[in-house]
């Protein structure tokens, strides 16, 4: 968030004023009441000067209860309770032993306290005191009595407010360091050197922005809280209202300097880079167009529209184009790609894995028979002359089109690369096209994602990216209808199976694992012959392993038991990420003939396997997967006219988690709505993993529950920008060196910026 400004004069303050004892830079020991002991402990949270308490925020802050009436009151449950003395007693019998008691009552009624050999009690809680007391409740004969409660006199003002009580600020501790502590150090310090601080958002910002928050339902008054008071009211807030100011300030800032960034970058990049333009006549696109087997959709064809228009620009594009699986991105991108043939370049397709770089291949070639246009594939399982001979056709330019993995195809020698379509990619670091670049000229980017990104993604990590969405599916779909199988339900999905086989249709059956190793993703990018392969060999059941076939997270367990015993009399078979790249090839490929009746796979058919004929999926550990996860699997079966059906099973007892997860995955077919849902059970971090998003860590916004006050950020950080495109503005200074040292260097921004 807000990066400490050193303060270097003190000087100009009210001479009234007593100065203060410490400044900015002091060290902590140095603060009255702290010591060297005390500091050595504050070290290990990171406080080493007074001016790091101040950034020091809490981690939550605790709400006092809302005080309880007589009849609310219940044993074993902590209540506060609000009221004056009207009767109090110490009685000594014994030298050293007391019992003070008093009665306190408010309109509700009365309740008792009692105190044991604490007679001092007796002169703080004299008659007619207000007081708040809290702590649980006991019922002694018909009287509610709280023995040892904690309680504070309180003026009769205060109580008259309801006894708000005060907002407690819970911070991160460390061992050795205590709650109190810190709340005591981060009071003292920000009541001294809360206005030291430089403010970087000046007050026609603030208002500008507390504004536009308004608009969205966030009421912060009519200005954000200036730094002093923002940092005095994060921790020790006086009301439930100034806290969310506070916090909303805080936030606010920390969004939008990261808005400001990226604006910055987009900008400075739209004058920086340099692409091929690609022009073509409408007639040409017309012909392209043609060459497709059906009608294209018309968010196709918008789509279309959008990535000719923006392929002529002298500026690569960079767009993410963004569909539910079957949508029909991979089309719009063989337009795209066909469109900069014409144009006399070259494009690329690069895919996550084999299987799929094999399967556009074949789309392109299929599509492309009897055109002069030549397409060329790259993978690992190429021979090492065959590999040499189409390096060589590339960078000579005689192949047009390049289809490959995307590990190979980083790096190349191109003849006149113009664009470059990654596929189901989900994982984008900013700057990856910086690795195309050739002679200074960027390649046009086209991004296909199945994984809907949820909208404050696309404004943050995907900041300067444009974004395309398909939204209608093409005609003649199959709706699928997704079930939950309760206990009982296997012997009776297998007959549905039964049922649908014998109608002529396909099935796939997926488990997580391969083995019995956990294997998470194990099939991402895999068959490559990275290395990386993992090594332990698939499971041989012995007899004594064969009780547990039952395992059902197990590929090949779940294999032996369906093929030998449940399904005995169709044609069973097995595909997973660790079989050789052609054996994979050659199951596939039977699977796409008909020549398989039931597919037991892993999720390597989650991307991109493309059989219309598959209708049934059964999902086998289905808590074991993401929405994301369960949604591209979902995909393989909508591919055709028929109906798709997919029912999940579950492995163990499921963690409310995971319940919630398949709950959200059975009640929407929609990928935007899953994503939102994914996202907000998941958080950001882990959608896109956090060394990929390239971008540093957020510390007090959270993307997934501040999609309003981003969007507002990302709205005045745009305006600033397009007004003021280098932030000169005097008034502007502090604020763009905040946002140059956040993210100066990540973003390049540096020079010229
Ligand atoms: P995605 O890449 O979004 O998963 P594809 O482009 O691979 O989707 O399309 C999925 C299937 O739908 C392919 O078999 C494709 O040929 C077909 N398809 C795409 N667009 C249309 C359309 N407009 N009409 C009919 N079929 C289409
Ligand atoms: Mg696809």
């Amino acid at each position: 968030m807000t990066e400490p400004t050193p303060q270097s004069s003190l000087s100009d303050s009210d001479p009234a004023e007593k100065k203060p004892d410490f400044e900015l830079m002091t060290p902590l020991q140095f603060v009255p009441g702290v010591g060297s002991a005390r500091a050595e402990r504050f070290r290990k949270l990171g406080l080493r000067k007074a001016q790091d308490v101040l950034f020091f925020f809490p981690r939550e802050h605790q709400f006092p209860p809302p005080p309880t009436r007589v009849d609310d009151l219940h044993e074993g449950k902590s209540a506060t309770f609000i009221g004056k003395v009207i009767d109090a007693e110490l009685v000594s019998r014994t030298p050293g032993k007391s019992i003070f008691a008093a009665i306190i009552e408010n309109e509700s009624g009365v309740v008792r306290i009692v105190f044991f050999n604490q007679p001092f009690r007796a002169e703080q809680l004299t008659l007619d005191r207000l007081v708040r007391l809290s702590g649980n409740p006991k019922l002694a004969g018909l009287r509610w009595e709280f023995t040892h409660p904690k309680y504070e006199i309180i003026d009769s003002e205060e109580a008259d407010d309801a006894g708000t009580g005060s907002i407690e600020s819970v911070y991160p501790l460390t061992e050795g360091v205590k709650e109190y502590e810190l709340r005591r150090l981060t009071k003292q310090v920000s009541e001294v050197l809360a206005d030291e601080i430089k403010e970087v958002m000046p007050a026609e910002l603030r208002k500008a922005a507390a504004k536009a928050l308004g608009r969205v339902d966030l009421n912060v008054g009519d200005s954000l809280p200036s730094i002093a008071t923002t940092l005095r009211h994060i921790h020790c807030p006086p009301s439930a209202e100034a806290l969310t100011a506070a916090r909303t300030r805080l936030i606010f800032q920390e969004l939008l300097v990261m808005q400001l960034a990226l604006a910055m970058r987009r900008q400075s990049l739209t004058g920086r880079l340099r692409a091929t333009p690609l022009d073509c006549s409408a007639q040409i696109k017309q012909r392209i167009i043609r060459r497709f087997p059906f009608e294209l959709t018309g968010d196709q064809l918008r789509v279309i529209e959008t990535i000719a228009g923006e392929l002529q620009r002298q500026f690569p594009m960079n767009r993410l184009l963004q569909g539910d699986v079957g949508s029909g991105k991979t089309v719009v991108a063989i337009f795209a790609m066909m469109l900069t043939v014409a144009c006399g370049h070259q494009a690329t397709l690069m895919a996550p894995t084999e299987v799929l770089a094999r399967q556009h291949f074949a789309t392109l070639q299929k599509i492309l028979a009897g055109s002069k246009v030549t397409v060329g594939l790259l993978c690992g399982s190429l021979g090492a002359a065959e590999r040499r001979e189409t390096l060589q056709q590339i960078a000579s330019g005689e192949i047009d089109l390049i289809v490959g993995t995307q590990a190979l195809v980083f790096d190349i020698q191109f003849h006149s690369l113009a664009l470059c379509v990654i596929d189901e990619q989900h994982k984008f670091g900013v700057g990856q096209r910086v690795r195309l670049r050739q002679g200074g000229v960027d390649p046009h980017c086209l991004v296909m994602s199945a994984t809907p990104i949820p909208r404050s993604i696309a404004m943050t990590q995907f900041g300067d990216v444009d974004l395309s969405t398909i939204r209608d599916k093409p005609a003649g779909r199959g709706e699928v209808h997704t079930y939950l199988a309760v206990d009982g339900w296997k012997d009776r999905w297998w007959d549905f199976i039964r049922q649908r086989v014998a109608e002529g249709r396909q099935v796939y059956i997926v488990a997580p694992r391969v083995g019995d190793q956990d294997m998470g993703n194990e099939d991402r990018g895999g068959g490559e012959g990275t290395g990386k392969e993992p090594a332990d060999p698939i499971v041989e059941l012995s007899d004594d392993e064969a009780v547990a076939a039952e395992d059902i997270t197990s590929v090949s367990r779940t294999y032996e038991h369906l093929s030998k015993e449940v399904f005995k009399e169709l044609r069973v078979e097995l595909l997973h990420g660790r079989m050789k790249a052609d054996a994979k090839q050659a199951v596939m490929d039977r699977f796409a003939e008909g020549d398989i009746d039931v597919l037991v796979t892993t999720t390597v058919i989650e991307v991109g396997v493309d059989v219309a004929n598959a209708t049934v999926m059964t999902i086998l550990g289905g808590n074991r997967f993401g929405l994301a996860q369960l949604h591209q699997l979902r995909g393989r079966v909508s591919r055709g006219v028929h109906a798709g059906h997919v029912c999940v099973f579950t492995d163990g007892e499921r963690s409310p988690e995971e319940s919630e997860r398949l709950k959200v995955f059975e009640s929407t077919n929609d990928g935007f709505e899953l994503a939102e849902a994914d996202f907000r059970l998941r958080g950001p971090g882990d959608l896109l993993g956090k060394k990929q998003s390239g971008l540093p860590p957020l510390r007090i916004a959270d993307l997934s529950r501040d999609i309003e006050i981003l969007q507002v950020a990302r709205k005045l950080a745009q305006e600033l920008i397009d007004e003021d495109p280098a932030m000169e503005d005097e008034s502007l200074t502090l604020l763009k060196e905040q946002v140059l040292r956040r993210y100066g260097e990540r973003l390049h921004l540096g020079d010229g910026a």
